[in-house]
């Protein structure tokens, strides 16, 4: 085909011909041309809970308005307070609805360097438990920034922090984990990253080049699953994997004390629809609708979208920066997957 025949043929010169232009990609917004099916789901096909999300910057009553109007039963505060001002925002939200609202509690590291360190962190779990709080809640703060008295990063499987595990096993709640990120965010922030955009306007989001790599976090993390058998984990985003859900997979076949939530995942699960259904399928005993994303009618509408239909090549949920220039397809879940994914197993972890 390199004589100098086919390099002049049209047909050749047309399939081989490629454009080098300048656009600017904040001004590239294409739109599908695509006529596919597109079917609204204002309310989920049974009253879901939205295990991850973070109200303390709202009034009770308004969030009530958007889960009223959109068919949520109840929503989870992840509040990012501590002391006080945790048990505060809980008593705000449980006087308004005690059943419309569950909190978790935020690891308070603030005392970390004095003496009796965990000792006040098991007496604060308890607290925040007699409160009313449904579980605690630890950040990726663990592992990429917090140092111990000695000024090194503690590990997350601390052996130290063992007895605050323990203790929320005894005490039946769950202890919910957000220790890494995307795994673009430890990718370089160039031409190659899928998530250059998200980046470019969050670089403080980077974790490239950080201690720890993103495999060693999440190895750390998994030793935790497995040191306490008898606590119930919650691995947040996916358990931070959704980018290889067989890691995922033998993650959950290796520890059952653990679930795991979609929130601010849309995307990675459903530009994988068909290894996402069947994972669905599979663990539909150990996932829980979550959002993590500004309670809006939208919002939660385009996730019954993602869950409930066939539709094909449409806009996640995400926040304004947005996470990259993807779309999704729906899983059309069964109703006995959505059952449990939208509520049952959320009760399950809320009664304990
Ligand atoms: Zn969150």
């Amino acid at each position: 085909m390199n004589d100098k025949r086919s390099a002049q043929d049209p047909f050749v010169a047309m399939v081989t011909a490629t454009a080098r232009v300048d656009l600017r990609l904040s001004d590239f917004q294409p739109r599908s041309m695509l006529v596919t099916p597109v079917h609204d789901v204002p309310r989920p096909r049974f009253p879901a809970i939205d295990y991850h999300n973070h109200l303390d910057a709202l009034e009770p009553a308004d969030v009530l308005r958007v889960m009223d109007e959109c068919g949520i039963e109840r929503v989870v505060n992840i509040t990012m307070r501590t002391g006080e001002a945790a048990l505060a925002t809980i008593a705000k939200f449980h006087k308004v609805a005690a059943d419309r609202f569950a909190t978790y509690g935020w690891m308070d590291w603030s005392d970390l360097r004095e003496p009796g360190f965990i000792r006040r962190t098991v007496d604060r779990l308890e607290k925040l438990v007699e409160r009313g709080a449904c579980g605690l809640k630890l950040w990726k703060d663990l592992g990429t920034s917090v140092r111990d008295d000695d000024g090194k990063l503690l590990r997350i499987d601390d052996e130290r922090l063992a007895p605050l595990f323990d203790k929320a096993g005894e005490l039946g709640v769950p202890i919910m984990f957000h220790i890494a990120d995307p795994d673009a965010f430890f990718q370089p922030i160039d031409n190659h990253n899928e998530r250059y955009e998200e980046l470019a306007a969050h670089p403080e989001w980077s974790f490239y080049a950080s201690h720890f790599s993103k495999a060693e976090l999440l190895a750390q993390r998994d030793r935790v699953f497995a040191r306490h058998p008898k606590t119930v984990f919650v691995g947040a985003h996916v358990a931070e994997h959704p980018e290889d859900l067989a890691y995922v997979s033998q993650l959950l076949d290796a520890n059952p004390n653990l679930y795991l939530d979609i929130g601010a995942r849309c995307a990675e699960l459903g530009r994988q629809p068909y290894t996402a259904r069947q994972f669905f399928l599979r663990y539909a005993d150990r996932i829980l609708f979550g959002t993590d994303l500004i309670p809006e009618v939208e919002m939660y509408r385009l996730h019954f979208r993602f869950l409930e239909t066939t539709d094909e090549y449409f806009e996640y949920p995400s926040h304004a920066s947005r996470q990259g220039r993807w779309n999704i397809y729906g899983l059309f879940l069964p109703d006995e997957v959505l059952r449990r994914v939208y509520r049952e197993n959320a009760r399950k972890l809320l009664s304990r």
